[in-house]
């Protein structure tokens, strides 16, 4: 029933203008309104901030399913939108906060974005330069944030800032920037794929922050952001997982109605078996997602899960693009097979939010040393 309201969606909302955004590098303000009108930007957000309130397997049904019509670059900016920036404000803001920002993501009023990566600190978060000097009721914030998602046409940025530039971790902060204030400036980048998501440089001199824009605590930045983190992390499993559906569901049409030596190429044993194995791989990921988000949904500490499932899903989905693009033949590499746009999409997978060396790590001093991360 909801993945069909979805589908819906897709149909109306999507389709229609996705070739036009990918040219154009964005999508249209209108997407966000009409995806905030079917309620899917506020579906884990209480009711007394204007959303639906359900558990986080909306949340994995609504990116699996968008995912799954290979529009990668539209599902992403819904993601980073309600799964990033919203996130932060949903568990860290305070009630004045999630009126003036929350609510109005809600209904697609203001669209955020969650600027943490800088040029010279993107795995080493801790090592971020950005500062945010205390002036009287104001900080001034001065710095850069690059690659960021929804960066060029957000209304707010959750950004991660030194408000003790002298310490590591423990000097980071999480402050909501309105990005039309003075001296708050944008850059769009050019890039691989995905090109319909809007990534962009953001330069702040001299930004004014009021300090009622500070999110929780000074100082409690990076314990926010390991909180958050983990459905940062599996938000990207759940587009990587739901777009691996979708690359499967192009290829079986292909391979059934391709033919070469009499027969169609679907009869083939070694691509059939290729296919096969596949399928599997997604269906045992999938099966983990699926658990992994009950437990996020119960409260439960999913920092192995998180990370082992953006790992293997963003991996995957580079496997199963590269390996379907094979069955189309000389057809895969064109543009107009939607095959050639998944490849060039799925190369991302592995390097945002949190690359999969960066996983590999975590998951190594969990299972080797025994390290707990508690969220
Ligand atoms: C399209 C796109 C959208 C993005 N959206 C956002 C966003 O919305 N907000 C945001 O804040 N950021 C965003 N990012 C940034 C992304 O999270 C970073 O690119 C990522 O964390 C890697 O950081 P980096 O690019 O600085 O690479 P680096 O940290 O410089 O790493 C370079 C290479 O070294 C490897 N490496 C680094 N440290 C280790 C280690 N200890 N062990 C093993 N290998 C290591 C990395 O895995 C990588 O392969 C986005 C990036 C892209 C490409």
């Amino acid at each position: 029933m909801f993945r069909d309201t979805i589908d819906g969606f897709v149909q109306n909302h999507m389709t229609p203008d996705f070739e036009k955004w990918e040219k154009e590098g964005k999508v249209d303000r209108a997407f966000f309104k009409a995806a905030a009108e079917y309620g899917f930007l506020g579906l884990t957000v209480g009711e007394q901030h204007g959303g639906m309130g359900l558990d986080d397997m909306y949340s994995l049904v609504l990116l699996e399913q968008m995912a799954r019509h290979n529009m990668f670059g539209p599902a992403l900016g819904i993601c980073a939108h309600s799964y990033l920036a919203m996130n932060y404000l949903n568990h860290a803001a305070n009630e004045d906060q999630k009126q003036r920002y929350l609510a109005l993501s809600v209904t697609a009023e203001k669209i955020g974005c969650l600027a943490m990566t800088e040029p010279g600190a993107g795995s080493d978060l801790a090592a971020l330069r950005t500062t945010a000097i205390k002036q009287g009721d104001h900080y001034i914030v001065n710095g850069s944030k690059t690659f960021i998602t929804n960066g060029v046409y957000a209304d707010y940025a959750v950004v991660a800032v030194k408000t003790d530039p002298n310490v590591g971790a423990a000097g980071v902060s999480l402050l909501i920037i309105d990005c039309n204030s003075e001296g708050y400036t944008t850059t769009k980048l050019n890039k691989l794929g995905i090109r319909s998501s809007d990534t962009a440089e953001i330069g702040l001199n001299n930004v004014k922050v009021p300090v009622e824009n500070l999110l929780g605590e000074e100082g409690k930045g990076f314990y926010y952001m390991m909180e958050s983190l983990q459905t940062e992390r599996l938000s990207v499993a759940w587009l990587c997982v739901g777009s691996c559906l979708g690359v499967m569901d192009l290829t079986l049409e292909y391979i059934k109605s391709r033919e070469a030596f009499g027969k169609p190429i679907a009869k083939i044993q070694v691509l059939r078996h290729k296919l096969a194995e596949l399928q599997t791989e997604i269906d045992c990921t999938r099966a983990l997602m699926y658990l992994a988000t009950q437990r996020l949904a119960k409260g439960q500490n999913v920092v192995k899960e998180a990370s082992m499932l953006k790992l293997k899903s963003a991996e995957l989905f580079k496997t199963v693009t590269d390996e379907c693009l094979q069955m189309f033949g000389g057809y895969g590499y064109m543009e107009e097979y939607k095959i050639a746009r998944a490849y060039r999409d799925a190369r991302v997978g592995t390097i945002l939010a949190g690359s999969s060396e960066i996983m590999r790590e975590i998951i190594a001093k969990m299972y080797i040393d025994g390290i707990e991360y508690n969220k």
